[in-house]
């Protein structure tokens, strides 16, 4: 699995908050996890770098948060139209407007186009 690295750097800085959601309740500091994403960011996201311990972090709260973000479905039908799972180039547009639905969810709220 590549890193997005755009992603990770979003994260890391303007979305710190997600990072607050994650670490909440688990005794982890958000600085540890930022830390981590940080250290990944100067070294091209190359997980193999990484102690044991920044490991488990990373595969914790950074790697879900990476690419494993599901889907929170449309308001008006419920549940999830695709697998679940919010499609990797929409993560970063998702955590930006705080909208988390994957592309198929996406498209059956669009608007009727116009004829
Ligand atoms: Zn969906």
């Amino acid at each position: 699995m590549t890193i997005d690295l755009e992603l990770l750097a979003y994260l890391c800085h303007k979305g710190a908050p997600y990072i607050d959601m994650a670490v909440d309740g688990t005794g982890y500091l958000p600085r540890t996890v930022i830390g981590v994403g940080t250290f990944l960011l100067d070294y091209d996201g190359d997980v193999d770098l990484l102690t044991a311990k920044q490991r488990v972090t990373y595969e914790k709260f950074l790697l879900p948060l990476l690419f494993a973000v599901p889907c929170q479905g449309n308001a008006h039908s419920g549940g999830c139209r695709g697998v679940g799972l919010i499609d990797a180039d929409l993560l970063l547009k998702s955590y930006r407007d705080g909208d988390f639905r994957c592309r198929l969810c996406r498209t059956a709220a669009a608007p009727p186009t116009a004829v």
